[in-house]
């Protein structure tokens, strides 16, 4: 029986649908690979009652408990005295936790005040947990065999203490044989289209072995999972990959914790290529998403957004004829801006994006979510044609994907 978790998330403008709550998105992903059933997860108010009688609930039903939010040095953060009242005991002077906090002020050049010291008292049950990013400390209860975790609502800095110290002591505590993980990471191809090649493969896998799809914007993720992590396993894992990668392998872009980004950067970096960007619907969004790899400038040389017709025309010398003739949203005008930005910008290979994201824009021959994607390098450039049927925002989104994947199917081909 995999341990039990609950996630409690305390915040009113969680509640007030001003802050998303991705700490429980995340927190239940780790716990997934760990191994940790999540049962439930819950967003409640900054409220004594209801923070007590949510920790009552969760305690009784699960064998950890991991909130997060509610530590801040404010009146309105309630959390700890709420532990405090909880365990029956006192706040009192983290010793530890206030040379932590006397550090962070110092390095800012920060005065400390009265409710800047009290964010180092603690209940007096509690096993600190070191937060080296910023002033509050987190918190480990043991409790009759379950443990409960309080821990900041600053993404980062719970995150950082999750991985750092949360994890590895409940794994230590709860996990005894580790759950194994494996991810093929495929796009540019459907769900059910992926079940229909690999089926014969998925029927005959081990019962021990359960596959997920796991399907996102663009990308489906194929999940191998078994309740133990032997060397054996591991190895009967490898060997059930490569069985199946020769049916899908022009879909498979990565494996396990690789991003479709990642794997881009990767593959340019592996064959000394240099990336540029024209993109005009996606507005700079896939520039984002290609910097936000570390180690990009390794690999990007830059991008333009020539968003209107005459900058396309002038930046980047798209034929005003074309233009004229086959609109901004056609396959001759993103060859050409593919082909030009590789040049301008001293690429070796160069990117465009051009499309209708919507909501308007349409029309018959070009309705909405109509994309065009040039790919240039000095052999060869070709053009690709999508059509996204979603909103303005997963449309642009799509774009960034499918673009990225035009690298990958098209260098690979060199
Ligand atoms: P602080 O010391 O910064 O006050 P805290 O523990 O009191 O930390 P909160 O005041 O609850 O945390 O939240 C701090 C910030 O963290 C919020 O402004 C919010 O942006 C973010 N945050 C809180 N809870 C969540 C959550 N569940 N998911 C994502 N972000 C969150
Ligand atoms: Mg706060």
């Amino acid at each position: 029986m995999p341990a039990k978790a609950i996630i409690i998330s305390i915040g009113d403008e969680i509640l007030y649908g001003q802050t998303l709550d991705t700490n429980s998105h995340w927190i239940s992903g780790e716990l997934d690979n760990l191994g940790v059933r999540v049962l439930k997860k819950v967003t409640i108010s900054d409220a004594r009652e209801t923070i007590l009688y949510n920790l009552q609930e969760a305690e009784k039903n699960a064998d950890i408990v991991l909130i997060t939010g509610g530590l801040g040095p404010t009146s309105d953060d309630l959390t700890k005295p709420c532990l405090a009242e909880y365990f029956g005991t006192q706040l009192v002077r983290n010793e530890e936790a206030f040379a932590n906090i006397k550090a962070i002020f110092e390095k800012a050049g920060w005065e400390m005040n009265e409710s800047n010291e009290q964010q180092a008292d603690l209940p007096a049950n509690c096993t600190a947990i070191k937060n080296p990013i910023g002033t509050a400390s987190g918190m480990w209860f043991d409790s009759n065999d379950k443990v409960i975790v309080s821990m900041p609502g600053v993404p980062f800095e719970m995150k950082h203490m999750m991985k750092e110290t949360v994890l590895p002591r409940l794994k230590k505590q709860f996990v005894e044989d580790g759950i194994y993980h494996r991810m093929i990471r495929t796009i540019g191809i459907g769900e059910s289209k992926l079940a229909e090649i690999i089926k014969d493969w998925e029927n005959k896998l081990p019962e021990e072995i359960k596959l997920a799809y796991l399907p996102t914007l663009g990308a489906v993720k194929l999940r191998l999972t078994t309740d133990n992590d032997s060397a054996q396993t591991k190895k009967q894992i490898q060997n059930l990959i490569d069985q199946v990668l020769p049916l899908i392998e022009k879909y498979v872009y990565g494996f396990d914790d690789e991003e479709v980004p990642e794997a881009i950067g990767r593959i340019l970096r592996e064959k000394s290529q240099t990336l540029a960007i024209a993109e005009s619907c996606t507005g700079g969004y896939l520039s984002h998403v290609v910097t936000s790899v570390p180690g990009s400038s390794g690999w990007f040389r830059g991008s333009m957004i020539p968003y209107s017709n005459d900058l396309k025309r002038d930046l980047l010398a798209v034929d005003q004829k074309i233009l004229d003739a086959e609109g901004a949203v056609s396959e001759a005008v993103v060859l050409a801006l593919a082909e030009n930005i590789r040049k301008s910008l001293k690429a070796d290979v160069g990117i465009s994006v051009s499309g209708i994201a919507g909501p308007d824009g349409g029309s018959e021959e070009k309705p909405v979510g109509t994309v065009w994607i040039g790919y240039s390098d000095k052999n060869k450039s070709v053009a690709k044609k999508f059509r996204f049927i979603r909103n303005r925002e997963i449309n642009i989104k799509y774009s960034a994907i499918a673009a990225l994947n035009m690298i990958r199917i098209n260098l690979d081909k060199d």
